[in-house]
């Protein structure tokens, strides 16, 4: 039996605002334990919630940015649960009123776009922590830690339209690139600030209901969502071929085993007893302050990559690489801008300048090899100054020195040699050292071409302009 995979996604994205959702609380990462806490945030009787106006700009901003309608009327819920890095006893949250639904995020598998869309968005607070004693020396106890209690979250949930491992990895991809061009949250994954719930199910090919499916919590990893799924996927496969039925269920992924196992079942699954929130007002977005909130959006990445083919005349597949982070697609046009050869700069950044951040973990704008040294160098390449060969040494000095190209060049001798005689020269030593080889071109294998070139090449210490060399041994040797 042939089966489809089908996973629908729930997004929780940590928003970056300075304050909390609903006190003047700082959201600040890494302050000391309940530093970061106020009556509001701590739950303390009595209080009552204030609602920060970013966090609501800011989910219209993701729901403009990702084609979805902005209800007119939208409320808080509580949703209510006990467990002790939560001191209300609940969570406002939204419910039957999200601040947006219906919107749709574009994904390219191999070449072909696929919609992906996007039942809802919502906002709501972030619980405590819970830190164990066994890390601190003391086993028999466990602290609270209610910084990070009542940190905005928007929480974006996907429809069942994912149907493997790679589409849903190609999605929070896209969906981070989307809010990083937002600058709505840092979508640190590592440090929790953008995690995923995947549901997922099975169903044999051509089947329209939906199998019945796991929901595998809290992955902040690329790489553990993929294995959580594919596990997951292999394992609902061997419950049905041995003719066994999928149950409803939660469960945790353990990188440690790659295995997802049993947090709860349905039967155990909460009842929320969600209710309107009594101390927060309906949110009524004015449509002026809805569009005026899109004439802010910055370019998005599908419209900026459209641009980078149109306007530099990238291939697709270039613009693809180089707007998915918004720092990169700066980077690049800095250095463009200033060239004639657009393809080149899009080349070495997405070779080498790539390479350079991400082994260092840095920020495009942090790269130790600055957008117009780059361009610096591209326009000795384009100028004859230097090879491209040559252009690698040069390279390599600037990661090295940070300096310019043009001092590297100077500094190192660099220059490459465009004077035809010094070039003849060189080629009649070549040759008269090698008269085998001679004889062995004239008698027809041209492919030698390369063999003479490269000694020349050697001789010269890398440094010869390669279009002239190629094309005076041509004619050298056609003469000899
Ligand atoms: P809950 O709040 O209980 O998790 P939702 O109805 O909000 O339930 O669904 C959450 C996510 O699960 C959505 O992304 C949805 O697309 C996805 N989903 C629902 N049913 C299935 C299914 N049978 N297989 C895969 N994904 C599903
Ligand atoms: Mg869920
Ligand atoms: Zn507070």
């Amino acid at each position: 039996m042939e089966y489809e995979t089908v996973i629908g996604l729930e997004v929780h994205v940590q928003l970056s605002t300075k304050s909390k959702l609903f006190c003047s609380c700082s959201t600040k990462f890494g302050a000391e334990p309940n530093g970061n806490t106020c009556p509001v945030c701590l739950g303390m009787p009595g209080v009552l919630p204030t609602l920060n106006g970013e966090v609501v700009r800011r989910a219209i901003m993701v729901g403009l940015a990702t084609g979805c309608k902005i209800a007119p009327y939208s409320t808080f819920a509580r949703k209510n649960y006990f467990y002790p890095d939560l001191p209300k006893g609940y969570q406002i949250s939204q419910f039957d009123q999200p601040i947006c639904e219906h919107g749709e995020i574009e994904i390219n598998l191999n070449g072909a776009p696929k919609r992906i869309g996007i039942t809802r968005i919502h906002m709501e607070e972030d619980s405590g922590k819970l830190i164990h004693g066994e890390n601190l020396g003391n086993p028999d106890s466990s602290y609270v830690d209610l910084n990070r209690a009542s940190v905005p979250l928007l929480e974006i949930v996907s429809e069942p339209d994912l149907r493997s491992a790679e589409e849903t990895k190609k999605y929070v991809e896209k969906l981070k690139t989307i809010l990083e061009y937002l600058d709505v949250s840092d979508c640190n994954m590592e440090e929790g600030s953008l995690r995923c719930d995947a549901n997922v199910s099975i169903r044999p090919m051509g089947e329209k209901k939906l199998g019945t499916r796991s929901e595998l919590k809290n992955m902040n990893s690329f790489r553990f969502l993929t294995r959580a799924i594919e596990y997951e996927v292999e394992r609902q496969k061997e419950i049905l071929e041995s003719g066994g039925r999928v149950i409803q269920e939660t469960r945790l992924y353990d990188p440690d085993r790659n295995v997802t196992q049993s947090m709860r079942g349905k039967e155990e699954a909460h009842d929320y007893r969600y209710f309107p929130e009594p101390d927060l007002t309906p949110i009524e977005p004015s449509n002026e302050m809805i569009e005026k909130i899109r004439a802010e959006l910055p370019e998005l990445p599908d419209a900026k990559k459209d641009r980078f083919v149109a306007q530099y005349g990238l291939p697709l597949y270039d613009a693809e690489v180089l707007t998915a982070s918004r720092g990169v697609a700066d980077y690049f046009e800095s250095a463009a801008k200033n060239v004639k050869t657009p393809k080149l700069v899009s080349n070495w950044v997405m070779g080498d300048i790539l390479r350079v951040i991400n082994d260092n973990g840095l920020a495009a704008a942090d790269c130790p090899i600055k957008p117009e040294n780059l361009a610096e160098m591209i326009r000795l390449i384009e100028d004859n100054v230097i090879s491209g060969k040559i252009a690698k040494t040069v390279f390599e000095e600037m990661e090295k020195t940070g300096k310019s190209p043009k001092a590297i060049v100077e500094e190192k001798g660099l220059v490459q040699i465009t004077d035809t005689s010094a070039i003849e020269a060189e080629i009649d030593k070549v040759i008269s050292a090698n008269p085998s080889q001679l004889a062995d071109y004239k008698a027809g294998k041209t492919k030698l071409l390369g063999f003479f070139v490269g000694q020349v090449m050697r001789a010269m210490k890398g440094k010869a302009n390669p279009e002239m060399l190629n094309k005076l041994l041509e004619e050298r040797l056609g003469k000899a």
